[in-house]
């Protein structure tokens, strides 16, 4: 049973801001989905121990939550904590050709960093949207490029709340897949190599990722990006176009006009729309074209 007193009375002692009955529609970019019990910011590493101790001992349900750009909310909401890892614990450092980074700090901040400090190698993860830790968590990628590729290092916290390390080699980094996925670990920090390279250089390579992301994906709009993983033998965006299923609707749900991999919310969309869109797209590709697609969003259960 969640003691909503007794779990503010110790994110007090951490510093963390906490938010009862907090709905979360708000911190996810599909902008759709019901309340939790509570949303916590998490602010350190100490105060991520701190809580998951008590969270685990009192057997109250949690998710860690970075920016929400690959996780659908149901309309029901989570009947548990949510663990925030966002502004709260977002310190960025640069040490050589190595940046640091709280789990919390945005992608996107991270590529700055390195593009001001003459670092290269994060161009192609520019426009990923998202925190570094939900990054390594989905081992992000684009235009060839993934985290895999610069990642060094992580430290987390294991299933028994202890802090640990691991490099990169122990990741288990696949396609959208890490150590970290499904299972009950936390990333605080994530440290990447870089190479040294020409700021002006680095900057250009940035804007013409972003530029591609405008002209090619539908940002107008609410969605979690790519909503199907990339099947073995082919592209989930070249399926459904060849389906004829660009434009097809549930709800306030449609496959987005302009890149068939994503499902946009038209403004009005509940989780249900959006489920529903999705088992959809899987039963006709899968009817027409054999091939299985996968959601890639995380569902918050
Ligand atoms: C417009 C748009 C474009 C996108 N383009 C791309 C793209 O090009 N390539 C790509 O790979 N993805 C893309 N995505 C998906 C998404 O941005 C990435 O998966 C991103 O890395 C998720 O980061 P996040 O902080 O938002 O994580 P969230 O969505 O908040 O969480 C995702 C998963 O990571 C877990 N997680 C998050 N933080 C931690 C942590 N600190 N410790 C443990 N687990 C954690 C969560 O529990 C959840 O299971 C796009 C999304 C949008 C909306």
């Amino acid at each position: 049973m969640l003691d909503i007193n007794k779990l503010t009375e110790i994110c007090n002692k951490f510093g963390c801001r906490i938010t009862p009955e907090c709905s979360l529609s708000e911190y996810v970019t599909f902008r759709f989905g019901g309340n939790c019990r509570a949303l916590i910011s998490i602010n350190s590493a100490d105060s991520a121990v701190g809580i998951l101790r008590y969270l685990r001992t009192e057997n109250i349900k949690y998710f860690v939550l970075g920016r929400g750009s690959n996780v659908i909310v149901p309309d029901e909401g989570f009947d548990g904590v949510v663990l925030l890892f966002g502004s709260d614990f977002a310190n960025i450092e640069v040490i050589g050709n190595t940046i640091k980074c709280d789990a919390g700090a945005l992608l996107a901040s991270a590529c700055v960093h390195a593009q001001q400090s003459g670092l290269a190698g994060m161009e192609n993860l520019f426009g990923i949207p998202g925190t570094v830790g939900g990054a390594l968590y989905m081992n992000a990628g684009a235009y060839d490029s993934e985290m895999a590729d610069v990642v060094l290092s992580a430290e987390y916290i294991d299933e028994n709340c202890e802090k640990r390390f691991i490099t990169r080699e122990n990741m288990e980094l696949s396609y959208r897949h890490s150590i970290f996925s499904g299972k009950n670990l936390v990333i605080t920090s994530v440290t990447v190599g870089l190479a040294e390279g020409n700021p002006d250089i680095i900057r250009e390579n940035m804007t013409a990722c972003m530029n591609k992301r405008r002209s090619k994906q539908p940002l107008e709009f609410p969605s979690a990006g790519s909503t199907f993983k990339r099947p073995e033998g082919s592209y989930a965006s070249l399926l459904i176009e060849q389906c004829g299923l660009k434009g097809l609707t549930c709800g306030g749900a449609m496959v987005s006009e302009k890149h068939s991999g994503f499902v946009i919310n038209k403004g009005y969309a509940t989780s249900a729309d959006v489920l529903e869109l999705c088992g959809k797209v899987q039963q006709i590709v899968k009817e027409k074209t054999g091939y299985v697609l996968e959601l890639e969003p995380v569902v918050l259960k």
